[in-house]
């Protein structure tokens, strides 16, 4: 799977300008000077063919240094990491362990966030680990969709949480993300997770509120689950994922997941730019900082792989241009009576009482002259963007009126009555519906050390998803958050039982 162009145009854009502002070397190649300088000092000696022969000896000798270099030193010295995995034991002085990955969702973390001076320590993790400038969510960009995808590596059609609210056809059963009693129904979630992959690789796994089921619809559970929790302490987390991490042996999970939702509540209450968004940000940015250091404490940062990620960015709507959708230029009022099921939000996935009433309805929308026609598209599963992956599943609704940024869909009735001071759920092209990843841990010490080595020079994709800054951090292109499936089952070395998914096969070969 490869990012469609549209978001190849918001990374390289987002690239430059984080150029700009990281990279602090103004060294650069210049063809021009290098070629003035030769011709200048050596033309009356050197003859065309002098220079061509010496030149061309030149780069195969260094060409040939450097692979030789490269393939002498690779089976001398291993990077010790590359083989930790499966079976392989590691000690940290007192205690066996085999390869662990801590997984922490932090809720609405927008990419961008990290860039506010709050986050000292997440960045401090960065900078011997690695970020990316973001990852990209799948559309829409909610948390249900979003953290069954980063759990699967699957698109919302393929892994059927279409919104935080649908109706299903096939079961004729509404899925609620806020009620265990329809929430918990393993037959809403398909796709295998990467718990249940672990699982089959014979991997102790568990979950502390990740959004999902407790029971996939094949039966497999997490080893440890614990329920989701409104307004648990994150100190109270803490303790929990070090219960864990300090059981003996035989018992000590090798894959856990952990989920926090504060910041995402108050980028809704308050707005993105708010206040209470920096201090629940500085808050979380401690968390880390503990988590991190609880690790190094036991001497575990060659054996425990911290992947910091959040589900989806937030937007301001403090104050949105409404569009009531039950306005004459819109459905009106019995286009709205004829709606049987809405799904979605902010986005609004609509199901008509019959076909009729969907074509006359849809035609009705898409040729609609209200004033801010440009402020929402209307697609039918058959005109739904490509890159969103929205089509092919019946619980996508055959209609979808999606609401651009700045502006809501709501009707006169409800106005703007508990409409949120931000939201996200938009087009996931927007950079501010982006979300982070942070990781550090023997995978990212692998990662540099490829990227220190002679070898790098010549990978063909170099300076393509990397760069490194002046502190040092690495810092990778924006990338799919599909990926993530694959990365941990790349970590915990069980990719040979992982499940088809939409990651890029091979995606993260090159960074071990
Ligand atoms: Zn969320």
């Amino acid at each position: 799977m490869s990012l469609p162009s549209k978001s190849r145009k918001v990374s390289s854009r987002t690239s430059h300008e984080e150029r700009e502002g990281l990279l602090h070397s103004s060294d650069r190649y210049d063809p021009f000077e290098k070629e003035t300088t030769i011709e200048s000092d050596d033309e009356e000696s050197w003859s065309r063919s002098k220079i061509v022969k010496t030149a061309t000896s030149l780069i195969l000798l260094l060409i040939f240094g450097t692979f030789a270099r490269a393939l002498l030193r690779s089976p001398r010295r291993p990077h010790p990491d590359l083989s930790f995995n499966g079976d392989y034991i590691r000690s940290n002085g007192t205690h066996e362990f085999k390869r662990t990955v801590l997984i922490v969702s932090i809720d609405g973390l927008r990419a961008d966030y990290l860039d506010r001076g709050l986050t000292p320590h997440l960045l401090e993790i960065s900078k011997r680990g690695l970020r990316a400038k973001s990852m990209v969510p799948i559309f829409p960009t909610l948390t249900f969709p979003n953290h069954w995808a980063l759990m699967t590596g699957l698109h919302a059609e393929s892994h059927g949480i279409i919104a935080n609210n649908f109706w299903d056809p096939q079961s004729e059963l509404e899925f609620h993300y806020n009620q265990i009693s329809s929430a918990w129904i393993p037959d809403f979630w398909l796709g295998e997770p990467m718990w249940e992959t672990a699982s089959k690789a014979g991997i102790i796994t568990a979950n502390l509120m990740w959004p999902g089921p407790p029971k996939t619809k094949s039966g497999s559970s997490p080893t440890y689950f614990i329920p989701w929790k409104d307004k648990v302490p994150l100190s109270v987390k803490l303790d929990q994922i070090l219960a864990w991490i300090d059981l003996p042996f035989d018992e000590r999970p090798q894959l856990l997941m952990a989920y926090e939702p504060s910041l995402d509540q108050a980028g809704h209450l308050t707005g993105p730019m708010s206040a209470l968004v920096n201090q629940t940000l500085a808050q979380v940015d401690l968390f880390a900082a503990a988590l991190h250091d609880s690790l190094a404490d036991r001497n575990l940062t060659d054996i425990v792989d911290i992947v910091f990620v959040s589900d989806h960015g937030m937007t301001d709507t403090s104050h949105p241009t409404l569009i009531y959708v039950d306005d004459d230029d819109m459905l009106g009022t019995r286009g709205l009576e004829t709606v049987v099921h809405e799904d979605g939000w902010p986005a609004m996935g609509l199901r008509f009482n019959s076909k009729q009433n969907e074509t006359y309805y849809l035609e009705k929308l898409l040729t609609s002259k209200h004033p801010h026609a440009d402020g929402f598209d209307v697609y039918t599963k058959e005109t739904m963007p490509d890159r969103w992956h929205f089509s092919h599943h019946d619980r996508i609704a055959p209609v979808w009126i999606v609401p651009k940024i700045g502006y809501a869909l709501t009707t006169r009735k409800e106005g703007d009555v508990g409409m949120s001071k931000g939201n996200h759920g938009y087009d996931n092209h927007e950079p501010s519906m982006h979300a982070m990843f942070v990781a550090h841990g023997p995978f990212s010490a692998v990662v540099k050390d490829l990227h220190r080595s002679s070898f790098a020079a010549w990978l063909p994709w170099k300076n393509r998803g990397w760069h490194s800054t002046s502190d040092d951090t690495y810092v990778m292109d924006s990338f799919p958050n599909v990926e993530i499936y694959g990365l941990v089952a790349k970590l915990l070395g069980t990719e040979e039982h992982a499940s088809a998914n939409n990651g890029t096969k091979g995606f993260w070969d090159k960074y071990f």
